[in-house]
C-alpha cells in the first residue's frame, strides 16, 4: 500500500508484446513503491524489461494487467498534462530525443510553453550548468554531454515531482558520464526530486540509488 510518503505505486504491472503467434511476457506481476525524495535505482540486463517499465510509468504504452498510481490516484489509464509534468524522463540518447531543427531555447521554451510556465531558458540552462549563449546553438553544434544537460533542462523547466532516468550516461564519453551523475544527484536535491534511475552497470546505479531493485525476465526483486 502507498504509504504517506510514497509517490508512485506500482501493483501487479505485466506487460506482454505479441510476436507473431508468441505472446512474449516482458514485465511479470511487477510491484513496488516509489518513495518521495527517493533514488530508487533498478538495475538489470539488456532486454530484463527496464525500459519498457519506464514507459509504462509514462503512459506511453499501456499495461496487459495491473496498476499504477501517483499520490494514490489510478494513472493507469490516464496521460493529463498535468500528470505528464510530474513525471519527466531522461533519455538515454540525447542525440535522438532533442529535434534536430531546433535551437537550445526553443527545446527548453516549448516545454515550458505547452504547460503555460513562465518561459525562462536562461535560468534552467544555469541549473544544469550551461553558458546561456548556448541557446542560439542547434543540437549538432553541442557536445554529448551539453545535449543531455539539454535534455536535463528540458525535462526539469516543467518542474517535475519524479524524473525516470532510463540509462543517461550510457551513450556519454567515459570522461564525462560522472559529472552528468553528479549534476543529477544536485539537481535532485535542491529541487526535492524524486529519481527512478535505470541502469545496467551497478556501479552507476549505486552511486546514485539510495535503494536498489533488479529486473531479470521481467520480474522485479529486492537485492
Ligand atoms: P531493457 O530496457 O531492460 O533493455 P526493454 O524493456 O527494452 O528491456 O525490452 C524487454 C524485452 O521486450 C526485449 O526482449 C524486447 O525485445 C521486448 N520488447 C520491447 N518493446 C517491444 C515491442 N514494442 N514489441 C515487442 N517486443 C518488445
Amino acid at each position: 500500500m502507498l504509504g504517506d510518503n510514497g509517490v508512485i505505486e506500482v501493483r501487479h504491472l505485466t506487460k506482454t508484446y505479441r510476436m507473431g503467434k508468441q505472446a512474449v511476457v516482458v514485465l511479470n506481476d511487477v510491484s513496488f513503491v516509489l518513495q518521495r525524495g527517493e533514488a530508487l535505482g533498478v538495475i538489470g540486463p539488456s532486454g530484463s524489461g527496464k525500459s519498457t517499465l519506464a514507459k509504462l510509468l509514462l503512459r506511453l504504452e499501456k499495461p496487459t494487467s495491473g496498476s499504477i498510481l501517483y499520490e494514490g490516484k489510478d494513472i493507469t489509464q490516464t496521460r493529463t498534462l498535468s500528470l505528464c509534468r510530474a513525471i519527466q524522463m531522461i533519455f538515454q540518447d540525447p542525440t535522438g530525443s532533442l529535434n534536430p531543427k531546433m535551437k537550445v531555447a526553443d527545446l527548453i521554451g516549448e516545454a515550458m510553453l505547452i504547460h503555460k510556465l513562465p518561459i525562462d531558458v536562461d535560468f534552467w540552462l544555469t541549473q544544469v550548468g550551461l553558458a546561456t549563449e548556448l541557446k542560439t546553438r542547434y543540437p549538432h553544434e553541442l557536445s554529448g554531454g551539453q545535449k543531455q544537460r539539454v535534455g536535463i533542462a528540458r525535462a526539469l523547466a516543467v518542474q517535475p515531482k519524479v524524473l525516470i532516468c532510463d540509462e543517461p550516461i550510457a551513450s556519454l564519453d567515459v570522461s564525462i558520464q560522472a559529472q552528468i551523475l553528479n549534476l543529477l544527484m544536485d539537481l535532485k536535491k535542491r529541487f526535492q526530486l524524486t529519481y527512478l534511475f535505470i541502469g545496467h552497470d551497478l556501479a552507476t546505479v549505486r552511486y546514485v540509488s539510495d535503494r536498489i531493485v533488479s529486473m531479470d525476465h521481467g520480474r522485479l526483486s529486492k537485492i
